[in-house]
């Protein structure tokens, strides 16, 4: 067994995960400065929902990217909730999401996996 000692011990709790998410958006949406990134790059590094988060936001954000071209390709997108699923925080933050920008979302897995099944 590998000791946990040996590895960094990553919080799993995030106290400012509100501000870090706010961040997360910026970042993502190509809007942080370079201080902001380098700041939430060492803040990641220590911190796992803030990692996982940024992870998710990433996937969403080239999902929907997507989505404005018009492809239909949201699998990438489930396969990454999945990926990232097992974690009660991420949930959370899914969830959240979801009640926020969300109900197009839903419906658009809803109407591409119905695509995906007839297509196939
Ligand atoms: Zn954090």
């Amino acid at each position: 067994m590998v000791s946990e000692a040996e590895k960094v011990q990553k919080k799993t709790k995030c106290e400012h995960q509100a501000e870090c998410m706010k961040l997360v958006q910026l970042i993502v949406d190509g809007q942080a400065t370079d201080e902001q990134v380098a700041h939430f790059k060492a803040n990641m590094e220590t911190c796992l929902p803030c990692e996982k988060g940024y992870e998710l936001e990433k996937c969403i954000k080239e999902s929907l990217q997507l989505r404005l071209e018009k492809k239909c390709v949201p699998q990438s997108l489930v396969d990454c909730i999945k990926a990232n699923i097992g974690k009660m925080a991420l949930l959370a933050l899914i969830i959240s999401y979801f009640i926020t920008e969300g109900n197009f979302l839903c419906r658009n897995f809803a109407s591409s996996q119905t695509a995906i099944t007839i297509g196939r």
